[in-house]
């Protein structure tokens, strides 16, 4: 039988406003639990929701990124459920006529996804579970906090045309880089901020599957996993010729597989109805115009990539990092050679970054940016350049550094005398390397890098050791 892999994603992803999606209410504070509540996001009787006009604004960037139709009157409904997290006993959301509709998502590799729809609607408040495992199950309480309670969310449905686990996680980790650019979400999986729920089938023989959806995977990662957990577990049924059953799937990262959750809710379960106390939203001309203000772009960002490394796979690497991406851009523009500027960026920093806890917006660029200029200008060595990125990123000032412990001098030294003090100091290695076993030149060169302190070049120093050890 001949299996094939497909996939549909819905990703609700929180939006960057100041307030929430219908109060007042700040988004972002102490995370003390119940400490940004107002009588609208704890759901009591007779209050009344006022859409968040920034909320609107950065749909309409996301819409306007994707092509997508943008519908100038839509509507929000009620989508009545019952869950302790949810006071009101329903969620205020879009429903048959959604703010965006009919978008495509060009994927790096060229590949188009259609996207059904974008609408607006509010999160519900978190559900905390005391207990050892962290999950409702054996858990003796559950503690509501409701700071999450009414954050914007924006949630995207695409067509089923997700051909492979890998080409999913491909397109939330190039969703991710687009929400970010545009500037209206930080999409942190492991924070929330982007949840994705896959809808997979396997279809035999071009029949198609059944379809069970996936919930819970908080990376990239996971999303491989769990999908390719799924499509394995899919086809073991159809040999086995088990009927598999339509339901919610959630994924476990312990085991690395997916676990029945609950049958799957349909529509006509949630008994949709207009939310009486809000009118149509209408998008106004104005609004149109002032939503080009979120307009950073991920693909913008990869052309620039593509251009300083000339590599597919590198420039979508460093593309989807907005903040490192952000660094080589400013230190390109200021005139720094790509060959450095590749190496700092790409290869010294994000190591010296990760063993130091700090992050790529703490860097001061004017400090990375002369650095470059002297390695561009051969004012200092690779060596000292290493140990200057260190000092920025431990806060220092890399130039001061420099001066103060005399690191300006490449080439400047007198690298013969150096090397006669290196050769005198080591007459058993000048012995070895003269009876043949040259490997111990780099042992040399070491000796003579370290007492320059690095600011010799490499080159050079081996340069003149083989001219003298030849002499
Ligand atoms: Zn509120």
């Amino acid at each position: 039988m001949a299996y094939k892999f497909v996939a549909g994603l819905e990703i609700h992803v929180q939006l960057k406003t100041k307030s929430k999606m219908f109060c007042s209410c700040p988004t972002e504070g102490p995370d003390t639990p119940n400490s940004r509540v107002c009588p609208i996001c704890l759901g009591h009787p007779g209050t009344l929701p006022v859409i968040n006009k920034e909320a609107v604004l950065m749909t309409l960037a996301l819409g306007k990124a994707m092509n997508a139709r943008i519908n100038r009157v839509s509507k929000f409904h009620r989508k009545n459920y019952f869950y302790p997290d949810l006071p009101k006993g329903y969620q205020i959301t879009q429903y048959d006529v959604p703010l965006i509709e009919d978008g495509v998502f060009v994927m790096i590799t060229g590949k188009k996804v259609p996207i059904r729809r974008i609408h607006l609607e509010e999160d519900a408040a978190k559900s905390v579970h005391i207990g050892s495992s962290g999950r409702l199950t054996g858990s003796q309480q559950i503690l509501l906090d409701f700071n999450r309670s009414g954050i914007p969310l924006a949630e995207i449905v695409t067509e089923p045309v997700f051909e492979s686990p890998e080409e999913v996680a491909m397109f939330v980790e190039e969703l991710q880089a687009t929400l970010r650019y545009l500037g209206i979400s930080d999409a942190m999986m492991e924070n929330g901020q982007l949840r994705c729920d896959v809808n997979v089938s396997v279809e035999v023989d071009g029949k198609e599957g059944t379809r069970v959806e996936i919930k819970n995977m908080n990376s990239t990662k996971a999303i491989r996993q769990a999908l390719s957990f799924e499509y394995e577990r899919h086809v073991r049924a159809y040999e086995a010729g088990v009927q598999l059953q339509v339901e919610t799937r959630t994924f476990d990262e312990q085991s690395g597989e997916t676990k029945a959750m609950r049958r799957k809710e349909t529509s006509e379960d949630y008994r949709y109805f207009p939310e009486p106390d809000l009118l149509e939203l209408h998008v106004t001309d104005e609004l149109m115009e002032e939503a080009n203000k979120y307009n950073g772009s991920f693909h913008e960002a990869y052309k620039d990539a593509l251009t300083w490394l000339g590599r597919e796979k590198e420039a979508r690497a460093l593309a989807l990092n907005k903040e490192q991406f952000s660094v080589f851009k400013a230190l390109v523009t200021k005139g720094g050679d790509i060959k450095y500027v590749s190496r700092a960026v790409l290869i010294e920093l994000p190591n010296m970054l990760s063993e130091e806890g700090k992050s790529w917006d703490q860097l001061n660029e004017s400090h990375l940016s002369s650095i470059i200029d002297l390695l561009t200008q051969g004012k200092i060595t690779m060596a000292v350049a290493r140990e200057l990125l260190w000092q920025t990123v431990r806060g220092n000032d890399p130039l001061e550094y420099a001066r103060s412990h005399g690191l300006l001098n490449a080439g400047a030294t007198d690298l013969e005398a150096v090397v006669a003090d290196v050769l005198a100091k080591n007459p058993d290695v000048v012995e070895k390397y003269k009876k043949g076993n040259t490997n111990v030149l780099s042992f040399l060169v070491g000796q003579v890098m370290k007492q320059t302190k690095g600011t010799a070049k490499p080159d050079a120093v081996r340069e003149v050791l083989i001219k003298r050890l030849s002499e």
